[in-house]
């Protein structure tokens, strides 16, 4: 009898997580390979946040706080979800996590009964489908094409609800693609969600400082009737260039905070002290750091989503956040080519051109790959002549 238990067997390891250390391999093994598949930015923490964790370590910001967040960060957060999103929630609904990650895992884990559904609309982040299965839970996966932007439509919403579906997640903007709601389409999936009350909704908004659209930002329980049912998750790791940090947090029903509240304390207990110190100066300090990274990071955008545009055989949408682009690879795949799949692309790509990038099936949607532009313009410039003669090599 194997040691490890059957829930662990139905999930896999990230695959985005994979395609990194491959690359690191490559590299260590001498090869000059530019990965284009990690998800966190390039940009250095700034300063004034560092600064915050020292002064937190050398006044003896060193022991444990209260399990799910310090009453300071919790401020911070109550004051950054009124300012940005309008959202008015108190401490107690409030959630502090080692990361968004464990926020969202928490909350599986907190409310999921085995074969109680929950949608995901794909393209989708890697980790959404094995938290759900390891907790328990069954996964709905709902494809969104390129034509539709890869968003979920309210007909498509309305057809995958079933008796068993306990949640929705929406992600905005989108890990694989960089779509992102309009307003307008978020209150069109509001008004399907408002007739099925057992329904909760998670909106992840990681990527919410990560923005090029011109229209404001919304998040689905600021511009609905459903806030008592939605769990707004949101972190540090992408918009200050915080991941190795580990600060997430999210704002929703007392019941649920209470209960992720539980499950942290007989789990990791609270997140770094001094993490949530620097936190806080992260959302209490300047902002200006987001709008100049974010005009750095459009920079990238254009120059990828043009470049890829020019390559015979790629198509690339201009998403309008994160930064990510999610190209189709389809007209390559063929008996001419001698690749069958998005995996056999991207396998290739590294063998040959040394560029690590993530497949699309890996997000639920083959026959399309991701890249990640947070890195620097010298390497995105090699990258995007090294995909271009890969793919001329192909025809
Ligand atoms: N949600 C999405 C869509 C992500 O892409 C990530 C990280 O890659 C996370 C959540 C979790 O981020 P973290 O745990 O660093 O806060």
């Amino acid at each position: 009898m194997s040691i490890i238990s059957e829930s662990l067997k139905r999930i896999k390891p990230s695959p985005t997580i994979a395609v990194s250390q491959k690359a690191r391999e490559l590299r260590a093994a001498g090869k000059d390979v530019i990965g284009l598949g990690a998800g966190e930015p390039d940009f250095d923490t700034p300063n004034n946040i560092k600064n915050a964790a020292i002064k937190a370590i050398r006044g003896g910001d060193t022991k444990y706080t209260a399990v799910d967040g310090t009453p300071a960060l919790k401020k911070a957060i109550i004051k950054k979800f009124k300012k940005e999103n309008n959202l008015k929630y108190s401490e107690d609904e409030i959630t502090v996590g080692t990361g968004g990650k464990q926020v969202l895992y928490n909350a599986f884990m907190a409310t999921l009964n085995k074969g109680d559904e929950v949608i995901i609309p794909a393209p989708f982040w890697v980790s959404y489908p094995d938290m759900v299965l390891l907790a328990g839970g069954k996964p709905k996966i709902v494809k969104c094409n390129e034509y539709e932007n890869f968003k979920l439509t309210p007909a498509k919403l309305k057809k995958v609800i079933s008796k068993k579906t306990k949640w929705l997640i929406l992600n905005s903007p989108s890990n694989p693609t960089g779509a992102s709601y309009t307003k307008s389409e978020i209150i069109k999936l509001s008004k399907v969600l408002t007739k099925y009350k057992r329904i909760h909704i998670l909106s992840d908004d990681i990527y919410e400082h990560i923005s090029y659209e011109k229209s404001k930002y919304f998040t689905i329980a600021q511009i609905s009737n459903l806030k008592n049912r939605t769990l707004t998750m949101n972190g540090v790791s992408k918009s200050y260039a915080m991941t190795g940090w580990r600060i997430g947090y999210a704002g929703g029903p007392k019941e649920i905070i209470k209960a992720i509240r539980k499950i942290q304390s007989q789990s990791t207990s609270n997140p770094s002290s001094v993490s949530q110190a620097a936190a806080v100066e992260a959302l209490n300090g300047t902002q200006k750091f987001i709008k100049t990274r974010s005009k750095e990071f459009k920079k990238r955008r254009d120059f990828v989503v043009n470049s890829l545009n020019k390559i015979k055989g790629i198509n690339c949408l201009s998403p309008n956040g994160a930064f990510y682009v999610f190209p189709s690879c389809k007209k390559l795949l063929n008996k001419r080519t001698k690749l069958k799949t998005d995996s056999d692309f991207v396998k290739k790509l590294l063998e040959k051109s040394n560029i690590a990038v993530v497949q699309g099936s890996a997000f639920g949607l083959p026959g399309y790959f991701r890249i990640s532009y947070a890195t620097s313009m010298k390497k995105l410039k090699l990258a995007m002549l090294r995909i271009k003669s890969f793919c001329e090599s192909l025809e």
